[in-house]
C-alpha cells in the first residue's frame, strides 16, 4: 500500500490529528473545547483518542463541525514487561464497548493498587484526592502525579513520575493490562484500525522496535504513528522505510493533551512522509 507523489489520491497533506486527550482521561479540555480547538486550528480530520475510554469522543460525536470526526481510543497494553499504547480509530463504537469496559475495569483496579503503595509510603489518605480530581474521567498517572504535587508530597510532576509514577517504579503497574494482540483484536473486530502510538517514545533500540513490529504486524496491527511531534529527522526517515518494510499505513498524532505545552499543539505535527499511504485514506 505503498502511494506515489504523483498519485492524485495520495492526500498526504490533509490536516489530520488522530490523537489527543481531553477531560475524559488525562487531557485538560473538555470534548467540546477540544473541537472548538480544532477548528480554529482548521483540522481537516479529527480523532479523540482518549486512554481506554471513548466517552469524550461519544459526547461530541453529533456536534456539527467543518471537519470529519472519527472514533478513536488509546489502549493500554503490555508487551515484555513493558506498556505500549495502541490507538483504535475509526471503529464502530457500539462494537467496542465491552473492550472498553474491561479496560476501565482493569484501570479502577490498578488505581487502588497504586494508591494503597502510595498510602503505605506516604502513611496518609491519597485515593479520595486523586478521585476527586480525575471527576467523571478515568484515573491516570498524571492524575496522581498532579495529587501529589497539590498536596506537596513532590515538588513537580516530573519528580512524581521520577520517583513514583515512572518506568519501572512502584506506582508504574502494568500487570493488568492485556496482550497487544487482544487490543489489536479488539479494534479489528470492531471495524477499525490498530495503530502502534508513539513508537519513538519506548525507547526501544532498532532491533527491539524490530522485534515489536514484527509481532504487531503479526497479529494484525496496521498502522504506525510516524508523523508525530518533535521527532528528529533521521529518526523519522527512518520510521519511513519501516512503513514500508512492514506494508503499515502512516498516522499523523500531536498527542495533544491540553494547552500550555508550546511544543506540543493540536494539529500542528509534519505531514505523511512521501512514499507513505496515509491512514485516512482507509477511512470509511
Ligand atoms: P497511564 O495511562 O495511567 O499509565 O498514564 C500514562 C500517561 O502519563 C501518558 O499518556 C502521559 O500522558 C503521562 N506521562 C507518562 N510519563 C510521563 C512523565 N514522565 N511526565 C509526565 N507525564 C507522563
Ligand atoms: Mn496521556
Ligand atoms: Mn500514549
Ligand atoms: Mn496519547
Amino acid at each position: 500500500m505503498i502511494a506515489s507523489e504523483s498519485d492524485p489520491s495520495n492526500d498526504r497533506m490533509t490536516n489530520a490529528d488522530l490523537h489527543c486527550h481531553t477531560l475524559a482521561s488525562d487531557g485538560t479540555l473538555t470534548p467540546e473545547k477540544l473541537m472548538e480547538r480544532a477548528i480554529a486550528n482548521n483540522l481537516e480530520i479529527l480523532a479523540i483518542t482518549d486512554h481506554d475510554t471513548i466517552d469524550g469522543y461519544l459526547s461530541v460525536k453529533d456536534m456539527a463541525a467543518p471537519f470529519k470526526l472519527v472514533s478513536g481510543v488509546e489502549f493500554s497494553t503490555q508487551w515484555r514487561g513493558m506498556g505500549i499504547h495502541i490507538v483504535g480509530l475509526d471503529f464502530q463504537a457500539e462494537e467496542i464497548t465491552s473492550a472498553v469496559q474491561h479496560q476501565i475495569d482493569v484501570r479502577v483496579q490498578r488505581s487502588e493498587k497504586i494508591a494503597s503503595r502510595l498510602e503505605k509510603k506516604f502513611k496518609r489518605p491519597i485515593y479520595e484526592g486523586v478521585k476527586q480530581l480525575a471527576g467523571n474521567g478515568v484515573i491516570t498517572r498524571p492524575h496522581f502525579a498532579e495529587y501529589l504535587v497539590q498536596e506537596g508530597l513532590y515538588s513537580s510532576v516530573a519528580e512524581a513520575f521520577k520517583k513514583f509514577l515512572g518506568t519501572g517504579k512502584p506506582g508504574d503497574v502494568k500487570s493488568g493490562w492485556p496482550e497487544i494482540a487482544q487490543a489489536v483484536d479488539w479494534i479489528t473486530k470492531a471495524g477499525g484500525f490498530a495503530v502502534l502510538a508513539h513508537p519513538h517514545k519506548y525507547k526501544l533500540t532498532n532491533r527491539k522496535l524490530g522485534m515489536l513490529l514484527d509481532e504487531f504486524k503479526a497479529v494484525g496491527g496496521q498502522g504506525f504513528e510516524l508523523s508525530v511531534t518533535g521527532i528528529n529527522p533521521n529518526v523519522r526517515h527512518y520510521y519511513t522505510e519501516l512503513c514500508q518494510k512492514y506494508d503499515f499505513i502512516g498516522s499523523r498524532a500531536s498527542d495533544f493533551h491540553g494547552p500550555g505545552h508550546h511544543w506540543c499543539e493540536l494539529g500542528k505535527v509534519p505531514p505523511i512522509p512521501a512514499g507513505v499511504t496515509p491512514i485516512w485514506q482507509a477511512f470509511k
